[in-house]
């Protein structure tokens, strides 16, 4: 007799987008004519870097020939490409072994992943708002009690509430916790953790012994000087942190898909010491997983080094003056805006106290604008949206200009 994983009973979230897709297409029904204009979706648009596409094609060109034909290869990636995320932290000062990294299919799924060498009974601390899958994988793998409607919250989790009063980066958590995940850049709120703040956070794991899983996704987006790109940038963090990365928005993998994690040999928890948790992490991927395209891992190491580097810092470029020419039309129209320097979001106080699908209906409704209602990626992103610097130049350029004439606020 089989029974189902009743903890999906619980997902209370992952309507956003489906929602977002809902309102939009009712609306798109009753003004036919109207061109909608789409900052709701955080996935890149502008085409891969010629130097990654160069780097695929010559790999195509290989698996071709049975004299260069290769199959399956390692589980953690192919060295060569290990060995230049080596080098590529060494850049900033962060000194990591080539058997410290596994490369993967994206940061999503490791995301959700990692959780399985840990026990079901950690408690889970997550920024607020956050990166829903944070959460939901751990609904699924039963590390939360029931959905609480009054809190917007999951019995049994711990949230840190990131607000205008701390500038959406909360302190540690008061109490014991075991699990952390950080996002930094951050996906909402933009927000950017200093080395300071950072630090705060790896000398709460040490002293807990928690594990911290950074994801830093948007490091690339980093602008500014002196913010961490990688939390192994604060002393003692090979203890206690696991980071993952993705080549999806630093150099427009989304659909090619390629990401990474680091799972320190340094890296221990309560009853695992040094070594333990990397052994652990390499068993679940040689168990679970059959190693990333070898076609993906070409382009990666493109994108990584030489031209491609260059080529994959333009396309961010192209993004974060997205980002500008958004930040700014909506800083014109009278709206408080944070994010945007430092990371290709935006996320902007819906005017006169309004909840957050409330502006995103009018902003849809007045502007012919999508965006993300903040309320989406946890309670305390009520009250905000999130607007993404994906697209093509000409369509952020219509949005802010359809703002600027028609939102009354
Ligand atoms: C986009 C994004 C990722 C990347 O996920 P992939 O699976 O590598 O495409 C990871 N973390 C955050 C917070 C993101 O927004």
């Amino acid at each position: 007799m089989a029974t189902v994983n009743k903890n999906f009973e619980k997902l209370a979230s992952g309507y956003l987008f489906p929602e977002i897709a809902r309102r939009t297409a009712v609306w798109q029904k009753s003004n036919p004519n109207a061109d909608i204009l789409r900052l709701g979706i955080g996935n890149t648009t502008e085409a891969l870097p010629p130097a990654v596409c160069t780097a695929m094609h010559e790999k195509i060109d290989a698996l071709s020939d049975r004299a260069t034909y290769s199959g399956y290869g390692d589980e953690q990636g192919d060295t060569y490409l290990r060995e230049e995320l080596v080098r590529y932290y060494d850049r900033y000062g962060v000194c990591l072994q080539a058997s410290e990294f596994f490369i993967s299919d994206g940061a999503k799924s490791d995301a959700a992943n990692l959780q399985d060498i840990f026990s079901t009974d950690n408690v889970v601390a997550v920024q607020d708002p956050a990166y829903p899958v944070y959460v939901d994988s751990n609904v699924v793998a039963g590390r939360t009690g029931l959905f609480d409607k009054n809190r917007g919250r999951y019995n049994g989790f711990v949230y840190l509430e990131c607000s205008e009063e701390n500038g959406f980066i909360p302190s540690p958590p008061k109490e014991k916790v075991d699990l952390i995940y950080l996002c930094s850049p951050n996906n909402p709120t933009g927000a950017v953790m200093t080395k300071e703040q950072l630090k705060g956070f790896v000398d709460y794991a040490l002293e807990n012994k928690s594990v911290i899983i950074f994801d830093s996704a948007y490091s690339e987006y980093i602008t500014e000087e002196g913010y961490p790109r990688s939390i192994y940038e604060v002393e003692g963090a090979q203890k206690c942190a696991i980071e993952i990365n993705s080549f999806s928005k630093s150099s427009g993998f989304t659909g090619v898909r390629l990401g990474w994690t680091i799972v320190p040999k340094a890296l221990e928890c309560e009853d695992a010491k040094a070594g333990l948790l990397n052994s652990l992490w390499n068993r679940r991927q040689c168990t679970f997983f059959n190693g990333a395209s070898n076609i993906a891992q070409a382009g990666g190491f493109a994108a990584l080094s030489g031209d491609g580097y260059q080529q994959s810092r333009d396309l961010i470029d192209y993004y974060m003056e997205n980002a500008r020419l958004i930040r700014e039309g909506l800083e014109r129209v009278g709206l408080t805006v944070y994010g945007g320097v430092n990371s290709p979001y935006i996320w902007a106080k819906a005017p006169n106290n309004m909840p957050s699908w409330d502006f995103f209906d009018l902003l849809l409704d007045s502007c012919h604008v999508v965006v993300t209602p903040g309320a989406g990626f946890g309670p305390a992103g009520e009250g905000f949206v999130r607007v993404s610097s994906y697209g093509h130049r000409e369509n952020v350029e219509k949005a802010i200009a359809s703002i600027e004439e028609n939102l009354k606020i």
